[in-house]
């Protein structure tokens, strides 16, 4: 083949959410030829907006954190410097009987439930966790083992295990207790994070401007957005050269980037490099089915509600417009109502209408004068992968970058121990470039 030639093929990505769109910028920007496969007809993945009764909202609830500073860099680089907006929200509990307020440490010590001796046992906990430098120590210990051998089983119940349900929802033992440090050192390093530590972020204009700027640069530099169309698989000619199957189409490729949960990959790979496919496919995830409701009044003044009232069948009330004001949504509020979900939970067979029937009834527990003449319109949204699963030893068995000569693999199944947000995305990507670039340039 040649030189010419093999200059017109391009690198593909497959996904054109925040990894696949950040991975095709930077190969653009380095002069590779790129083109992003996206299944969706819009750009965003997980991070996308759909429409309530004409009014865009994002499909699933995104702060941005003072700490986010790889995401915040990006969104320089992409022109969006001024686009963030910083609030100071309030986070609540409901305990079943009270709502109570949160957002400080000095609130935290007052939760009634709290004995002398737990407020000792919770302060070490966290201490513990502070000294460690790294997860690695905690890397073989599941979470409820670890979090009662250091705080106590009542504490355990009082504290930890609705904060993890609200997180995790009830497949939280499956996660090492490297959750637990991650956690704490978020928190920490918030703490540090001069002037907006007490503060939340969020996309003035929704997330969906990032989305434009991203393709836009991405356009810029010279890149190119194929959506509307579903990758259908990859193959592999005798000479080595990969292509990609869409739309019944054979889309020749230099090097193939797969930026899409490790199942799909998985199912992809399995008859190509085998011993790979395996490694994606034993990556598990949690799902989200999430009620989006557009109100006409606010149900509480917490942007997070965290519930510690098992009989709730959600996991926590994130009210967005608590956060970005209710400009950005011409005068309404919106509340997110989610439930994260193993793949076998039987929410995943539950309609529409079923869901919100629920909500319905157990949100008049938490806010009583609850009134369904509020709800201006309603949306559920579900997404089967979302947060990867990492149990105990995950540390040493997260999927590589090369999967083979020319197909590389990015994407929020090799984030660890972080609970996967786009800032983790972002500094997921740049730490795998390197390997991605130097599998493009030995082809070349
Ligand atoms: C409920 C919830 C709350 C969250 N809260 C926050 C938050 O507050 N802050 C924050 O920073 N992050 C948050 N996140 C995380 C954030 O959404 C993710 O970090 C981010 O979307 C991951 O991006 P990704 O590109 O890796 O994956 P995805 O967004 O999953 O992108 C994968 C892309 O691949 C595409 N694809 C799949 N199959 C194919 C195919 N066959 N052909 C072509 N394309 C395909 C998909 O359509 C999708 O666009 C939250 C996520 C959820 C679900």
């Amino acid at each position: 083949m040649s030189e010419t030639m093999n200059r017109e093929i391009p690198v593909r990505i497959v996904g054109g959410g925040m990894t696949g769109l950040t991975l095709a910028l930077k190969l653009a920007r380095r002069g590779v030829s790129v083109v992003v496969h996206e299944r969706d007809p819009y750009l965003g993945g997980l991070t996308a907006e759909s429409k309530l009764a004409g009014i865009p909202v994002e499909r699933f609830y995104h702060c941005v954190l003072p700490t986010d500073t790889r995401l915040l860099s990006l969104f320089d680089e992409i022109g969006l410097s001024d686009a963030v907006g910083w609030t100071r929200t309030r986070t609540g509990f409901f305990t079943g009987e009270a709502l109570l307020e949160m957002t400080t440490t000095a609130d935290f010590l007052r939760f009634p439930a709290l004995t002398f001796p737990d407020r000792l046992r919770l302060a070490w906990t966290i201490s513990y966790c502070a000294m460690l430098p790294n997860w690695k120590r905690l890397d073989h210990e599941p979470i409820s083992s670890f979090l009662k051998r250091h705080g106590g089983a009542r504490l355990f119940e009082t504290i930890w295990e609705p904060l993890l349900l609200a997180k995790l929802g009830k497949q939280y033992d499956r996660f090492s207790a490297t959750f637990i440090w991650a956690t704490v050192y978020r928190m920490l390093q918030a703490r540090k994070a001069k002037g907006r530590s007490e503060r939340l972020g969020f996309v003035k204009g929704r997330y969906g401007r990032v989305f434009q700027a991203l393709r836009s640069a991405l356009e810029a530099a010279g890149g190119q957005v194929e959506s509307g169309k579903a990758v259908a698989g990859l193959r592999r000619d005798a000479r080595g050269q990969w292509s990609l199957l869409v739309d019944g189409a054979e889309k020749p490729a230099k090097c193939i980037a797969l930026c899409v949960p490790a199942p799909i990959a998985a199912d992809w790979i399995n008859s190509l490099v085998p011993a790979y496919a395996k490694a994606l496919d034993q990556v598990e995830y949690l799902g989200v089915v999430c009620e989006v409701l557009l109100l006409k009044r606010s149900l509480t003044p917490y942007y997070v509600l965290n519930l510690t009232d098992r009989r709730l069948p959600f996991t926590g009330v994130i009210e967005t417009s608590n956060l970005t004001g209710t400009e950005e949504y011409q005068g309404r509020h919106v509340v997110y109502v989610p439930r994260y979900a193993a793949q076998d939970s039987p929410i995943w067979n539950c309609s529409d209408d079923e869901i919100h029937a629920e909500t319905v009834e157990h949100m008049k527990r938490i806010v009583p004068d609850f009134d369904t003449a509020d709800v201006v319109a309603w949306t559920v949204n579900r997404a089967r992968y979302v947060q990867p699963i990492h149990p105990p030893g995950w540390g040493s068995r997260i999927p590589p970058t090369i999967l083979a000569p020319g197909l590389a693999y990015v994407s929020t199944a090799q984030i660890h121990p972080w609970t996967v947000f786009n800032d983790e995305a972002v500094g997921n990507v740049d730490s795998r470039f390197p390997d991605v670039l130097s599998a493009i340039e030995l082809l070349t």
